[in-house]
């Protein structure tokens, strides 16, 4: 099982045909809610890669759909709690250049409480994962009471504070990535020097850090591997790092190697790339093997 702590947001997505000015009213060419947030994204990503996945997070109580819709996609929602205030959520405003700026508020992303979590870890059984991102509350602790009841942890830094990494990283197993965060936490501008810099300094990290078009190098004190992205037209990124993610720590769960889950979940990525928007781009495994048998 894989227990992923993390945010779930409803994206609402405006057209329109520029962004809104200082004073300005616009009104916007369509309109469209989906759901999103790193967390919520990475849980359809591993429901979709056919692990058993339990979402830990909080929604409005108001916001029933959500979990349903959670549901629909196969992630277990029994340690999602319902509280009054309002779900996280983010508004966007798309211009006709494929620009985004994006309002995001955090809400009932911030209001998960200890003993929700402790009860979830309580649970843990052997060889179960824990995940996490950064849109959460009690990030730093619950990552080292992860790692006190005995889970594998993963976290994945983003949005990136480099402080709160390096607080946490004696706890983690694996650290996942992009070339930016993994830049920014080595405090380095380059990738090279990142891969040697991470290692030195935490002896018992392993790093995935996803390259884009580039693919993913594994590194850690004892390996470095690195697998090529697979060559496909991209139409749209979002959430290509979220769904390497959710395939790429199936694959782990089920006994995978690294190399092989690497190749997996940059298949994943690919095929989500040439598709638009966020968790209905993620393709199921089956699609992934085919993809792969090709
Ligand atoms: P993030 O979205 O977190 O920045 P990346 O951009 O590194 O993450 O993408 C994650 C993974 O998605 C990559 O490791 C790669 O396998 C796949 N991917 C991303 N962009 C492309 C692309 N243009 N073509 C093929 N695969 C891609």
């Amino acid at each position: 099982t894989v227990f992923n702590i993390g945010s779930i947001n409803i994206d609402h997505l405006y057209e329109v045909e520029h962004f809104v000015r200082p004073g300005e009213t616009l009104s916007s060419t369509s309109y469209q809610q989906v759901l999103g947030g790193k967390g919520a994204n990475q849980s359809v990503a591993l429901a979709k890669a056919q692990a058993e996945v339990k979402h830990v997070g909080a929604v409005c109580r108001a916001d029933q759909h959500i979990l349903q819709q959670l549901q629909e996609y196969g992630v277990n929602t029994d340690n999602i709690a319902q509280v009054e205030q309002v779900s996280g959520h983010a508004i966007i405003q798309l211009t006709p250049s494929a620009e985004n700026s994006i309002i995001l508020h955090a809400g009932a992303n911030h209001q998960l409480s200890q003993v929700q979590i402790q009860n979830v870890l309580e649970s843990l059984s052997e060889g179960d994962w824990v995940l996490l991102q950064n849109e959460t509350n009690l990030v730093a602790e619950t990552l080292e009471w992860a790692q006190q009841a005995g889970a594998k942890v993963a976290f994945n830094p983003a949005p990136m504070d480099a402080e709160l990494t390096h607080q946490v990283l004696p706890f983690i197993d694996l650290l996942i990535v992009n070339e930016v965060e993994a830049m920014d936490l080595a405090d380095t501008d380059s990738i090279e020097k990142a891969t040697q810099i991470l290692p030195k300094q935490y002896p018992e990290l392993a790093v995935m850090m996803t390259l884009g078009k580039d693919g993913v190098r594994y590194f850690s004190q004892q390996e470095d591997i690195q697998v090529a992205a697979f060559t496909v037209a991209a139409k749209d990124t979002t959430a290509a790092g979220d769904t390497f993610i959710g395939f790429c720590l199936a694959e782990l769960e089920r006994g995978s190697d690294y190399a092989t889950a690497m190749r997996t979940a940059c298949a994943a990525s690919a095929i989500a790339v040439t598709r638009m928007g966020a968790a209905p781009s993620i393709p199921s495994l089956v699609e992934v093997q085919e993809f792969l048998a090709q």
